[in-house]
């Protein structure tokens, strides 16, 4: 099969919506933004053993390479549109290809994106870049960096989940249903769409959680150049999460552990329990300064954050 038939027979959509004037099939993808909105431009890329375990289900990393870009999307209040996918493979095995060509277009339909374009290449491990567009309204989409002292910290869901669930999967061991629900948290992220539009109000600044709680809300603080500190007892954690792990391992997962793609926000008000039919909790609080420090029942805990880094 070369790259045309696959192409032809995995990757080109059925119908176009009206806002996609040519896609999958010519040299390039005419779309149609909306005039009254502004655009949104994202992508991520995936390399197989760096982002997910070679043997992992390919409909499995079809999914979760258009949900982490979806996700950057949320965390911006966007509304996702448009894809773009380029991969690159090792050889042509048709039933790997079915595999993650479904999980693309099951995530697609999942969060509303549509496959308008990409490049199919041969090379020497698989590689995967989705790009995804969207748009906001004009002038609200959020960003890191309008973090102001006072404001609360806030996490949707629960963090630590989705690294837990990942070095469940790469141990080996037979699954039962609570560790099924933390692999699934791997595998299947939930990217936050609905949520981050409906704070893209009332919050001051976001981001969404890839590299780990600690690392990615000092990133946002950094971005805001103020301070923050967080109650690690706050932290919402699974009771999958808890029945496994307990103590400093989990404040491990919880801190360190990346890939939840969950969003974090700052606001200026008191309490936000649930949006959007997503648990949302307050951590913490925004302060002057510079720096993230946590605390375990109001005493000072000591972090020393391990969040993936690709080059040291
Ligand atoms: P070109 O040589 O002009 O770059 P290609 O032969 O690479 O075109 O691609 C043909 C068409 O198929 C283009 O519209 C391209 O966007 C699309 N395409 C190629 N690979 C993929 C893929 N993996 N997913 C979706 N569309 C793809
Ligand atoms: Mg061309």
């Amino acid at each position: 099969m070369d790259e045309f038939e696959i192409i032809r027979r995995y990757f080109k959509p059925g119908k176009k919506s009206a806002s996609v004037i040519v896609g999958v099939g010519d040299d390039g993808a005419v779309l149609r933004p909306d005039p009254e909105r502004d655009f949104i431009s994202v992508v991520d890329t995936m390399v197989e053993s760096i982002h997910f375990p070679a043997n992992m289900h390919a409909e499995d990393i079809g999914f979760r390479a258009v949900a982490v870009n979806v996700s950057d999307i949320a965390a911006m209040g966007g509304r996702p549109r448009w894809m773009t996918l380029a991969l690159t493979m090792k050889e042509a095995d048709p039933a790997w290809i079915e595999d993650f060509a479904r999980g693309i277009h099951l995530a697609g339909d999942r969060f509303g994106v549509e496959l308008v374009g990409g490049d199919t290449t041969r090379g020497g491990e698989i590689v995967i870049s989705v790009q995804v567009m969207g748009d906001v309204r004009p002038g609200q989409a959020m960003t890191r960096s309008g973090a102001r002292p006072g404001d609360g910290i806030y996490v949707s869901g629960t963090p630590g989940d989705a690294a837990l669930g990942l070095s469940i999967m790469q141990s080996g061991q037979v699954l039962d249903d609570r560790l099924k629900y933390l692999v699934r948290r791997f595998t299947r992220p939930d990217a936050r769409v609905e949520l981050g539009q409906e704070i893209a109000d009332v919050a001051s600044a976001a981001i969404d959680l890839s590299d780990g709680l600690f690392t990615d809300l000092e990133k946002l603080l950094g971005a805001s150049a103020v301070s923050g500190c967080i109650e690690l007892n706050r932290i919402p954690m699974s009771q999958e999460l808890r029945s496994t792990i307990q103590g400093e391992d989990a404040i491990r997962f919880v801190l360190g552990g990346g890939d939840d793609y969950e969003l974090c926000f700052t606001a200026a008000v008191d309490e936000i329990d649930e949006l959007a039919g997503v648990p949302v909790t307050r951590i913490g609080n925004v302060g002057e300064g510079r720096g993230l420090t946590c605390t375990l029942d109001g005493i000072t805990y000591d972090y020393h954050d391990d969040g993936y880094r690709h080059f040291r």
